[in-house]
């Protein structure tokens, strides 16, 4: 029962022009419950884009998508939508909190979104805060806290609807090695207590060899690491 499947995936830019370009040339992947699988990629290999198409943020040339056994690929716009704020979760390099709310309201707020009432959503990023080890800080902004407890206030949002699926896009690239460390073993824990399937993009193969499995995309191409 996969949670992730990609099949036969194709992403080309710029069809038919002289500067047209494949990035994705046939991807299969299968990402079961509960497993977590390290992504290793050169830049320009089109890492950015298979996560996007993985969390249905783009849509795939040619192939399919399937998230917890559903096609997502012909799905309308709407439909598509519902399901990635549903299922998926997002960790990107750099946190994107919102600048003007708390570190509590950076969590409660896509949790508003998708209907849960405003007692129970804050009662949930009161307990994702505390489990992070940032609850102290929950009434602060962002740019009143450190990298590596926006990373962590970052993690807290990306979970609090419960996703299926965790996509990650060097999750801790921006902090230095050590916080680095501290801050990626946090996030495994989380994913690994809460039985979540992730796909984490990273450069690190030390965080890397962490997880379930590595698989390196190169020339359009996933090879198993
Ligand atoms: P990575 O995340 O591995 O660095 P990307 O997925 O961002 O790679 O990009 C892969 C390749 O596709 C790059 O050569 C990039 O310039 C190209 N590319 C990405 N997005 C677009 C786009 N919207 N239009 C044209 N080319 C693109
Ligand atoms: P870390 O060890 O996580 O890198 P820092 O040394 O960056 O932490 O910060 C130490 C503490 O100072 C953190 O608890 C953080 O919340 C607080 N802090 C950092 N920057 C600011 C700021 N601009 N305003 C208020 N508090 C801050």
């Amino acid at each position: 029962d996969a949670v992730l499947e990609l099949k036969g995936v194709t992403k080309t830019y710029n069809a038919g022009q002289p500067n047209q370009i494949d990035v994705l040339r046939g991807i299969d992947l299968s990402i079961s419950a509960g497993e977590v699988v390290a992504l290793v990629a050169p830049s320009g290999a089109g890492k950015s884009t298979l996560l996007h198409i993985a969390g249905l943020l783009d849509t795939p040339t040619s192939g399919d998508v399937l998230l917890a056994g559903r096609e997502m690929t012909r799905l309308n716009d709407r439909a598509r939508t519902s399901a990635r704020r549903d299922d998926v979760g997002f960790i990107y390099q750099f946190h994107h909190l919102l600048p003007e709310f708390s570190a509590t309201e950076n969590v409660t707020l896509p949790q508003l979104a998708a209907g849960t009432p405003r007692r129970a959503a804050d009662a949930r990023s009161q307990a994702l805060l505390e489990r992070v080890g940032v609850a102290h800080r929950a009434a602060h902004r962002p740019a009143e806290l450190s990298g590596g407890e926006q990373q962590r206030v970052a993690f807290c949002r990306a979970l609090a609807n419960q996703p299926k699926l965790l996509l990650a896009d060097e999750p801790t690239g921006n902090l230095d090695p050590e916080t680095s460390e501290r801050v990626f073993s946090t996030l495994l824990d989380l994913v690994r207590e809460t039985g979540l399937s992730a796909l984490i993009a990273t450069h690190n193969l030390e965080l890397a060899a962490k997880m379930d499995r590595q698989i390196r995309l190169d020339a359009g191409a996933l090879r198993n690491a």
